[in-house]
């Protein structure tokens, strides 16, 4: 989020510096294994056609950014597709579609005649995807979605940023924040930092900035363990979603496996046992022919995960000059697109459309997750 919006900002001319604590893109976005989907929810709204928004995004944002750095950057539109495992997932699913099919748009890049989503019946998902277990109810196909290798694009945005102007600064720790300064101040080790404005994305240690943090942005982290896979040949042309397993499947024979839920692990980064069987029993069941796969690695990362799993994007309550982008649980990188874009429009003083105005961050957020 903070390179994104880094980069945007100072391709409007603005002179940014992005302070880091370690080195950038090292936490919960180097953890992510890179699908790129709208999320489910029993009633889609504002934060589905956000998501919605910025996957149509993705595709130029990629381009841009893989011109402006000379880069390739793995990226490929295969679409989701999603086992429906009951009755009552299909009805939500049908909703989905529907809502999808109304967040349609000419400037998409999809072909004309492809729905954004659809569902097929046992058969039809068995034929587009042979080696899935797929059961009585089908599959969701959201053409939308798509992958992307997650560390070209930390490395592409870091150089987008560097080149663009942007003071990178590594090794620099914020300790504090002072927000009732006429121009918002940063504390550092060796002094102080004001600026005209601040943008804080500081995913899970954004509520440690200040006391009135702590309050309107409770984003706390939910652990998620993952594994990458390989096979001899590929064994699926979509990303596959399973309840909580997906595979993300890249022409070479690799296959990222996400991913456990863990809210009660606190900072804890550990891979444990009960961790490896939820992945690997997920993706055999999953997909069979993966009892074969090697595994490569497996790591654990902490989403930063705002109140109720929503993300906060806008200005602070009663601030005009301090901004909050945060908290973006499992779609973090689907949504850097858009949240760059607004994170500029909110500090320049551009339009902001009702749905993005939902994402406040509130005086007194409720710390539920
Ligand atoms: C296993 C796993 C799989 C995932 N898969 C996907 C996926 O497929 N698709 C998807 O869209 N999302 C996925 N996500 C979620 C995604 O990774 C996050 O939503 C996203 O990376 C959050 O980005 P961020 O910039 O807010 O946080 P971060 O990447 O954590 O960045 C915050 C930065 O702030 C810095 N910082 C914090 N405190 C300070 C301080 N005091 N001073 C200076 N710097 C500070 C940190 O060092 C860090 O670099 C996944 C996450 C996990 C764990």
């Amino acid at each position: 989020m903070g390179m994104s919006c880094a980069w945007r900002l100072a391709q409007r001319g603005i002179q940014v510096t992005l302070l880091e604590q370690g080195a950038v893109g090292k936490e919960a976005s180097s953890a992510a294994i890179g699908a790129l989907w709208p999320s489910s929810m029993p009633t889609p709204g504002p934060l589905q056609r956000l998501h919605h928004e910025s996957l149509r995004q993705y595709p130029q944002f990629v381009k841009e950014l893989s011109e402006a750095t000379q880069r390739a950057i793995g990226y490929m539109r295969r679409g989701k597709f999603e086992l429906v495992t009951s009755d009552r997932h299909l009805t939500q699913g049908l909703k989905e579609v529907e809502f999808a099919s109304g967040a349609r748009s000419a400037v998409d890049g999809m072909p004309e005649d492809q729905p954004v989503m659809e569902w097929l019946d046992s058969d039809e998902a068995r034929q587009l995807e042979p080696n899935v277990a797929v059961g009585e109810f089908g599959a969701l196909v959201c053409h939308r979605s798509a992958q992307i290798d997650v560390s070209d694009l930390l490395a592409a945005l870091e150089s987008a940023c560097r080149q663009s102007g942007v003071d990178i600064r590594p090794n620099t720790k914020v300790l504090g924040v002072e927000l009732n300064a006429a121009r918002p101040t940063v504390r550092l080790a060796d002094g102080e930092i004001e600026g005209d404005r601040l943008l804080i994305c500081a995913g899970n240690g954004t509520p440690t900035l200040s006391q009135a943090l702590e309050r309107v942005a409770p984003v706390r982290p939910i652990k998620g363990q993952a594994m990458l896979i390989s096979t001899r040949r590929p064994v699926i042309s979509h990303i596959v979603k399973n309840e909580a397993i997906f595979l993300v499947p890249w022409p070479d024979g690799r296959i990222l496996v996400g991913s456990t839920t863990e809210p009660e692990a606190g900072f804890d980064i550990s891979n444990t046992v009960s961790g490896v069987q939820f992945l690997t029993h997920g993706a055999i069941s999953t997909c069979p022919p993966l009892a074969d796969a090697c595994i490569e690695s497996i790591w654990a990362g902490l989403r930063p995960t705002g109140p109720k799993r929503k993300p906060l994007m806008g200005p602070l309550p009663e601030r005009s000059n301090v901004y909050l982008c945060a908290g973006h649980f499992k779609v973090g990188i689907g949504m850097a697109p858009l949240a760059a874009d607004l994170m500029t429009r909110w500090m320049l003083n551009e339009t902001v459309t009702d749905d993005e105005r939902q994402f406040i961050p509130q005086a007194d957020s409720d710390p539920r997750l």
